[in-house]
């Protein structure tokens, strides 16, 4: 997979890039990524990339043109591009799949007030990392992929991402390491019993009562599969006697 990068703040991605699973993944050439300095596509002595907005208000915002020409110039058939912003589409695991089986990712990252609105129609979508506001696209850039290099082949253990939270629309089940008894506090018995049905079921019946627990929105999404659907039926009797 090939990522482009149109940024004014390169340097931001510099440990990101070279630190870990990511710095592994990228040295194993699984993704190559480049940057794009937008402001070299400014045309005045002073390359000025952004200007006050028409109408009023307070910061600046980012011209289409030097952004535009960026993109361009990197653009081709085989090209995704993502807008960062913070009225896009929420990210989330499934877009990182999604994101994952594209050649080419562009990431257009805005800063100051954002980017002159014209901008939008020339990408592909907008996302948003959350429902907040940060001072550029960055950050939401390294997020996105970083989730979407570490699902690409070859980059962590095959099978490691299978069970982990959101997945399958609902969060992981505890994990437990050495060792078994820390200052009095017990990993579950069913852990150490080398049971390993009895041990899939506990992990089944903890991922489903955490995200019923913490996330009600996800559990009230999530279709409980046939075995799903039983344990926690025999959850439920047991804790009603
Ligand atoms: N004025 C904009 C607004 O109210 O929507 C916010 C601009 S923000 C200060 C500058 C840039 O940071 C945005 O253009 C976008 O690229 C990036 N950004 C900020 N928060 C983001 C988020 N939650 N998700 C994705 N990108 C974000």
């Amino acid at each position: 997979m090939k990522i482009t990068v149109l940024t004014l703040f390169p340097e931001m991605f510099s440990d990101f890039l070279h630190t870990s699973i990511i710095g592994r993944s990228l040295d194993r050439g699984l993704a190559e990524v480049e940057f794009v300095q937008i402001r070299d596509f400014a045309h005045d002595n002073y390359k000025h990339v952004d200007d006050s907005p028409f109408g009023g208000g307070a910061g600046m915002v980012m011209k289409p043109q030097p952004v535009l020409d960026a993109l361009y110039s990197v653009k081709t058939e085989q090209s995704y591009t993502l807008l960062m912003s913070p009225a896009g589409e929420p990210f989330s695991q499934k877009k990182a799949h999604e994101f994952a089986g594209k050649d080419h990712l562009i990431f257009l990252c805005g800063h100051y007030e954002g980017l002159d609105y014209r901008i939008n129609s020339h990408v592909d979508e907008c996302v948003s990392i959350g429902d907040y506001v940060l001072t550029g696209g960055e950050l939401p850039a390294m997020v996105i992929m970083d989730s979407v290099i570490r699902l690409l082949r070859g980059s962590i253990t095959a099978g490691s991402t299978e069970e982990e939270s959101h997945e399958n629309g609902l969060l992981e089940y505890p994990q437990y390491t050495q060792p078994a008894d820390y200052n009095g506090d017990r990993v579950p018995d069913v852990l150490l019993s080398g049971n390993h049905a009895k041990i899939r079921e506990w992990r089944i019946l903890q991922s489903l009562l955490i995200t019923r627990e913490k996330r009600p929105d996800l559990f009230a999404k999530h279709e409980l599969t046939k075995e799903e659907k039983k344990i926690l039926d025999k959850y439920e009797k047991e804790q009603n006697g």
